[in-house]
């Protein structure tokens, strides 16, 4: 091989060691440095799993290999570098060596050669010269995904705790408690169940659906003694949910092709545990806030308030024979604010709607945070053209609104827009129960996220 080949050989190859974001770009990289010089048609890793010790494909570590043949293969290929000085093994144009961290051996570099190649001296040399640097790089890999994990961990831990913060009915909490774990814990199905205080049964909370029924046969053997419970060879695993020795409901995490590593069981342990204490002090708030008025961070009416106004409210219209309008709103999209840039940006643009709605309104309108990213108005003495005016005017304030976020640092991003779906509806003497105004409201909100979103739709009988 002459200077200049191996030269550009040596620039790729630094260059996917150094310039790969990802596993799968890594591969890449070395394959094509090795094409070039070496005519490799392909390239592959396999390492072994901390915990498991079962070998996986570097770019998909998450898969169990499809091929057991060839998994054993490599494996018995892996085994036979163990305590001997070889470092290179050919077999049918297929190029094995060990990779290692430090002086143990932790999985294979397979060079596949194009059939027409007969690997020189020259080869092999270089092939092991390089060989120590691949280890190298693939354990910087994995040393620097476990810390990314860690920092995703502790993050996700801080807003579990944090979502109190904003809101404290369960019914919202869990859903946003599912979705941190979910977005935490990817390779895996996670369930939430709650104890129902009378019946003593588990309920799913989130997500809305489960498949696999024989997990409620695995819940009843769980108790405030039992600790973790590990199902079906550890596939499945049964997180209580604990308050002072009481069972509160459980966390449920399964993948229906491996077992849950002990990082895996580790974290989720952890996570159940401060989700305890999150749904525990809900409770207690909830208890403390029991007369309060004012939603804690937007500062509109909260629910319960909401439901007292209605009742007032439509009461009076009744009376006086006067027109009453309900408006419910409810941002597009949220969810993707919440993912795409975290809890904490999410809460902001909560409290710059639920601003933007209070400045838009007149002095008797009646803004509430109806839960989540939802807001009911009452308009007294209203009629329905006129507050499908105030609705539009509220959609369209809100779609120009430009939300500042400069303060939560993400990269790139300074502003924010949302935009809201809106329905209206109007207060109807012949009703029997006032709710029926705002599910007349809300049916039309719903109407308004089929057609599309960011738009405003009147109830018609
Ligand atoms: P759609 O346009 O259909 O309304 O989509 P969406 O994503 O807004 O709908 P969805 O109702 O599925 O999502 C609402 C999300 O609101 C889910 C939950 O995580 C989030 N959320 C609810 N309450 C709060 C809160 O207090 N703070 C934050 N940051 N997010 C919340
Ligand atoms: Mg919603
Ligand atoms: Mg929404």
């Amino acid at each position: 091989m002459d200077f200049k080949t191996f030269y550009n050989f040596m620039f790729k190859l630094t260059s996917a060691f150094e310039k790969s974001k990802c596993r799968n770009d890594f591969v890449q990289g070395l394959e094509s440095a090795f094409a070039k010089v070496l005519q490799v048609e392909y390239i592959k890793i396999y390492t072994l799993d901390e915990f498991s010790y079962v070998l996986k494909d570097f770019e998909k570590p998450w898969e169990n290999f499809a091929d057991g043949v060839q998994n054993q293969k490599i494996q018995s290929i892996l085994n036979s570098f163990v305590g001997t000085k070889e470092n290179a093994k050919l077999e049918d144009n297929v190029i094995y060596m060990p990779i290692f961290d430090d002086t143990k051996i932790i999985g294979v570099l397979k060079l596949a050669l194009d059939k027409k190649i007969k690997p020189d001296n020259d080869f092999f040399e270089i092939a092991q010269l390089v060989q120590k640097q691949i280890s190298y790089a693939v354990l910087n890999f994995k040393s620097g995904e476990k810390m990314k994990l860690n920092t995703k961990f502790y993050k996700t831990i801080r807003n579990i705790a944090k979502i109190i913060e904003t809101q404290y009915e369960l019914s919202y909490i869990l859903p946003i408690l599912g979705e941190m774990i979910d977005s935490f814990i990817y390779e895996h199905l996670i369930y939430i169940f709650i104890k129902s205080k009378n019946k003593k049964e588990f309920k799913l909370v989130w997500p809305a659906n489960i498949k696999d029924v024989k997990i409620y046969d695995y819940l009843e053997n769980l108790s405030p003694k039992s600790g973790i419970l590990l199902e079906r060879e550890g596939k499945v695993g049964i997180f209580p949910l604990l308050s002072e020795q009481k069972l509160l409901g459980a966390i449920v995490a399964c993948n229906p092709f491996d077992k849950l590593n002990e990082n895996e069981i580790n974290y989720l342990d952890e996570i159940s545990k401060q989700a305890s204490i999150t749904i525990e002090r809900a409770g207690e708030y909830m208890k403390i806030l029991k007369d309060a008025t004012l939603d804690a961070l937007t500062g509109l009416n909260n629910r319960h308030q909401f439901a007292l106004r209605l009742r007032e409210e439509t009461a009076s219209a009744k009376r006086q024979n006067t027109p009453l309008c309900c408006i419910m709103t409810d941002i597009d999209f949220f969810k993707k604010v919440n993912d795409t840039y975290g809890h904490a940006v999410g809460d902001c643009v909560l409290k710059n709607v639920a601003r933007t709605i209070k400045k838009e309104l007149r002095e008797n309108d009646i803004p509430s945070r109806y839960g989540g990213e939802e807001f009911a108005i009452l308009l007294p003495h209203t009629t329905l053209q006129e507050a499908q005016l105030v609705a539009q005017r509220l959609r369209m304030a809100i779609e120009k609104k430009k939300i500042n976020i400069e303060e939560y640092n993400v990269e790139g991003v300074q502003q924010l827009n949302v935009t809201i779906s809106v329905g209206v509806s109007l207060y109807d003497k012949k009703m029997k129960d006032p709710q029926q105004l705002y599910q007349n409201a809300d049916k039309a909100l719903y109407q308004a996220k089929e057609a599309g979103r960011n738009r405003v739709i009147v109830y018609f009988d």
